[in-house]
C-alpha cells in the first residue's frame, strides 16, 4: 500500500462553504464583468450581484476569502472590485503598521 502521509491533506472543508452560496448555479456574468463594460451597465450588473450577495448565507466567509487571497476580479462577498481593492489596501497598510 502506498504511503500517503506526505500527500496534501483533503481541503474540502476549505471550500465547502461555496456549496451554500446564493450565487451557486447563477449566471457568472452577473458577478464577473466583460472587458468593455462601462458606466451604467456596470452599476446595474453590480447592483444585481449585490442583491444576490445580500441574501447569501456565506457572505462573511466569501468576503474573508476574497480579502485573504486578494481577489482582483469580480464581485465577492457583496463587494465590488473597487471596494475589495480599497479594503485590501487598508489591510496591507494596517499590516505594515503592525510589523516590527
Ligand atoms: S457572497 Fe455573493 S459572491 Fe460570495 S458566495 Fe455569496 S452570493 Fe456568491
Amino acid at each position: 500500500m502506498p504511503d500517503v502521509s506526505r500527500l496534501p491533506r483533503p481541503v474540502a472543508e476549505t471550500w465547502d462553504w461555496q456549496l451554500r452560496a446564493a450565487c451557486r448555479g447563477q449566471d457568472s456574468a452577473v458577478f464577473f464583468h466583460p472587458g468593455n463594460e462601462r458606466g451604467c451597465h456596470r452599476e446595474e450588473r453590480e447592483s444585481r450581484a449585490k442583491q444576490v450577495c445580500a441574501r447569501c448565507p456565506v457572505l462573511d466567509r466569501c468576503r474573508e476569502h476574497a480579502l485573504s487571497v486578494e481577489e482582483s476580479f469580480g464581485i465577492w462577498g457583496g463587494l465590488t472590485e473597487v471596494e475589495l481593492r480599497s479594503l485590501i489596501t487598508q489591510r496591507r497598510r494596517a499590516g505594515r503598521r503592525h510589523t516590527p
